[in-house]
């Protein structure tokens, strides 16, 4: 009989799906190889105003996820995160409304910062687990299950989610990156080495966002059905700082998720440990387009958020709106997510899905979850006696059952997401929306 050996799983991308992961197959005794195109997050300040990027709402899904993993995890997590238990409705006129979700049972989203998170995630990875930062997946032959790298010498010190790699530029930028016209921000100059070394895998998997390079390998090797649709709307991050005056620096209630509706846009806010909060523009391309100056800018938040110039401080507010990114927002379904025994593809480089809901990192976790049921079910032990490079047929068929048990749900909350896109700008300012919701939730 031939030896057996470790399982071994390249994983792209240290995101906070990649993270999981790599703990994941980690704690099943698999032999983990990590590659993040970025720099270490370890142990920096991942302060908000130091790490542009969004804030996340983590809901049970996602604690779900990483208790499954280590309860530790889900348990740092909540004591990290800020409970919203409703959203507060800003109307124009300057009065706050609050919405709560779950007035029976007191059910919570929380706020983290994404950055927070994915250092924490980061940081519980053990040694064990070869972790290469700055190495960006470069080349992939599926069919002889082998990777090569090139190590990126210099990145951008901004992180924005989704940013794209080379595979998925639109005239030169892309989701959750920037826009062409109006990104004053220039990424830091790259210069490249590519491995000689070939990496070998038994399974690699793609945790490498929304611009996958592991999806585009396995679209080349079997009938993927892929869609891939943009809303007309972009992101802005823009920050409001703590107020020293305030109890713990909150100059608006800090546990609430605060929206700015104002229908065809909005503006939101999600609390930060240090008093400060993370606010979000989302606003048509085609009326960006018609904001040429700070003039126009300085009307355009004194007509519609005259409260967030109130609070913020408008030179805060305008050098922000002008500096800051403009992000794509998008809607990606792959179905199958995986390829013989060779390749899977989790988190946002299946699933990318617009922000309205709060669910794209949560169910990225959640994807972490079921595979581990999966592979549970299907018995797939840490070790194998095949050689690198052979088909492993228990492993194609627990992936293959993997990406069956996920197609529905995923697709479900895509539009769900989308859904909630009209329901935030526009629905909750409805006089009977709230009263509807309160009966929902009895
Ligand atoms: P990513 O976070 O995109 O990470 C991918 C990683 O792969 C990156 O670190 C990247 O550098 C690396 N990478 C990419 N290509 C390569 C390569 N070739 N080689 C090596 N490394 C590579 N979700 C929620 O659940 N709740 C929310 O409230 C929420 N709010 C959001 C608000 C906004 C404005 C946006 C844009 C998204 C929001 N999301 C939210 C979605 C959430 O941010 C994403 O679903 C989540 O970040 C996906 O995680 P990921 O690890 O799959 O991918």
């Amino acid at each position: 009989m031939s030896e057996t050996r470790p399982r071994k799983a390249l994983i792209i991308g240290a995101g906070p799906v990649g993270a999981l992961t790599a703990l994941s197959l980690h704690r099943r005794g698999w032999q983990v190889e990590l590659w993040e195109s970025r720099d270490d997050p370890r142990g920096k300040d991942a302060a908000p105003s130091n790490l542009r990027s969004i804030n996340l709402a983590i809901s049970a899904r996602g604690l779900e996820a990483l208790r499954s993993v280590d309860p530790s995890l889900a348990e740092q997590f909540q004591n990290e995160a800020i409970p919203m238990k409703g959203r507060m409705i800003h109307h124009v006129d300057g009065k706050q409304e609050s919405q709560i979700y779950d007035p029976i049972n007191g059910q919570c989203i929380n706020s983290i910062g994404r950055p927070l998170l994915n250092q924490r995630l980061v940081e519980s990875l053990p040694s064990e687990i070869k972790i290469r930062f700055q190495t960006k997946l470069s080349k992939l032959d599926l069919n002889d299950k082998i990777a090569f790298g090139e190590s990126v010498e210099k990145k951008s010190d901004v992180v924005v989610v989704g940013e794209e790699h080379d595979d998925g530029k639109i005239g030169g930028e892309g989701k959750g990156n920037t826009d062409n016209a109006s990104n004053k921000k220039g990424k830091g100059k790259q210069s490249m080495k590519e491995d000689n070394e070939p990496t070998k895998f038994d399974l690699i998997i793609g945790c490498d966002g929304s611009w996958s390079k592991v999806r585009n390998s396995m679209m080349r090797m079997e009938r993927i059905d892929f869609s891939r649709s943009f809303i007309p709307h972009a992101y802005i991050e823009l920050h409001m700082p703590a107020d020293p005056t305030k109890p713990g620096g909150y100059a608006i209630d800090k546990n609430h998720l605060h929206i700015w509706p104002r229908h065809s846009f909005m503006l939101i806010g999600l609390p930060n440990k240090d008093g400060s909060f993370t606010l979000t523009l989302f606003l048509p391309f085609s009326s960006l387009s018609t904001i040429t100056t700070r003039e126009a800018a300085s009307r355009f938040f004194h007509e519609h958020f005259p409260s967030a110039i109130q609070i913020v401080g408008e030179k805060k507010l305008l050098d922000d709106f002008e500096n800051n990114p403009r992000g794509n927002l998008v809607t990606i379904n792959c179905t199958p997510s995986a390829w013989s025994s060779h390749a899977l593809l989790l988190g946002d480089a299946s699933h990318s899905m617009v922000p309205f809901y709060g669910q794209g990192l949560n169910c990225g976790l959640e994807d972490v979850r079921v595979l581990n049921s999966v592979l549970e079910k299907h018995k797939i032990s840490a070790t194998t006696s095949l050689e690198l490079g052979e088909t492993d047929t228990e492993l194609e068929l627990a992936l293959k059952a993997y990406s069956v048990e996920r197609q529905a749900d995923l697709q479900a909350i895509c539009e769900l997401a989308l859904q909630n896109y009209t329901e935030m700008r526009s629905h909750v300012l409805s006089p009977f929306h709230h009263f509807r919701r309160l009966l929902d939730s009895v």
